[in-house]
């Protein structure tokens, strides 16, 4: 067992996936990786490339050959990453023609070249159409591994070339494990909540004050339902935030007040650090309206994705919200 797969071990189903590529010799020269954020991704990537550059490997890298540490050391030149300059970025052209102008000299050992190109989905246009040669007639012994949360922002023309490679989020309760494993039992359940159910990001995410934070919107959240808040203002207060955050967060206390519309003393709710103040919430409010915001976050999600006024949608949904949690049941 490598170390890798013993630290995280929901993604040894991907990692037998790709097993099955080397055993047969036929691992695809472009890879479209994709799964949640703080799933790992990188991290079965970097699995498969040290695999692939070893001079010695069994099931994985040797972990003691020259190129395994060149690899642990993070110089291996035939270990290509590519990525943004500043997480949040958009991966320039530049980088793209970095990139294809080292593709260009032989490999420095002979066998393999791995490219690590992530987050795939922030390449900007020209950095796609640039990459498309180079996906359309790939090198000899060159795997290209695109890696990406969010696989449909990718150009169709990319991700047609390449062949998907999906890692689905770990159950709850392998979340939770992993996270009491590393001393994190006591809010296990909020960071998995918070984090979507991807493991790395709920430990990233134990380090910060999020908890707290997401704390604070709800507290405004139930002040808009009370009417002690008005929408223009929480609107306001809210601008700065990350938008996809909040939504993803009302969809999570919208989904946990419909489990307590059916059950009021539901234990099993994604946001059990709230549970008093979700319960009070419920029970003043209409099924059907908790229904009608669902739809009404859940279309706001999927245009977020585009090019939507987000300030604009974020006005849309607060208004909404007050309404409904005002109107009387
Ligand atoms: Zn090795």
């Amino acid at each position: 067992m490598s170390e890798v797969l013993g630290t995280y071990p929901w993604l040894r189903e991907g990692w037998s996936r790709l097993q099955a590529y080397l055993n047969t010799g036929r691992v695809p020269q472009a890879l479209l990786m994709t799964g949640a954020a703080g799933i790992g991704k990188r991290h079965l990537a970097l699995l498969l490339a040290q695999r692939l550059l070893c001079r010695a490997p069994g099931e994985f890298g040797c972990g003691h050959c020259a190129s395994c540490a060149l690899i642990a050391a993070g110089t291996h030149p035939d270990l290509i990453q590519v990525g943004p300059v500043e997480p949040g970025k958009p991966i320039t052209v530049d980088a793209i023609r970095g990139l294809i102008a080292t593709l260009g000299l032989k490999p420095q050992y002979s066998g393999y070249r791995v490219v690590i190109l992530a987050p795939a989905h922030q390449m900007n246009v020209n950095a796609a159409n640039s990459l498309l040669k180079t996906l359309e007639e790939p090198e000899r012994h060159t795997v290209m591994l695109l890696l990406s949360e969010q696989p449909a922002l990718l150009p169709a023309t990319i991700a047609s070339r390449c062949q998907r490679f999906a890692l689905s989020l770990p159950s709850r309760d392998a979340v939770l494990e992993f996270l009491s494993a590393h001393g994190q039992a006591a809010q296990a359940e909020v960071l998995w909540s918070i984090a979507g159910g991807a493991p790395l990001r709920a430990l990233e995410l134990a380090g910060s004050s999020v908890v707290e934070i997401r704390a604070g919107f709800f507290a405004d959240w139930s002040d808009l339902a009370a009417g002690r808040e008005q929408p223009a203002t929480v609107a306001e207060k809210w601008a700065k935030s990350a938008l996809d955050e909040l939504a993803d967060w009302m969809l999570s206390w919208t989904g946990d007040l419909i489990r307590l519309k059916s059950d009021p003393h539901c234990r099993r709710l994604d946001n059990p650090d709230l549970s008093k103040s979700l319960q009070a919430l419920a029970a003043r409010l209409h099924l059907t309206a908790v229904f009608d915001y669902l739809d009404r976050l859940n279309h706001a999600r999927r245009l977020l994705s585009g090019q939507a006024n987000r300030q604009l949608l974020l006005e849309e949904l607060l208004i909404r919200w007050a309404w409904l949690a005002r109107s009387p049941p």
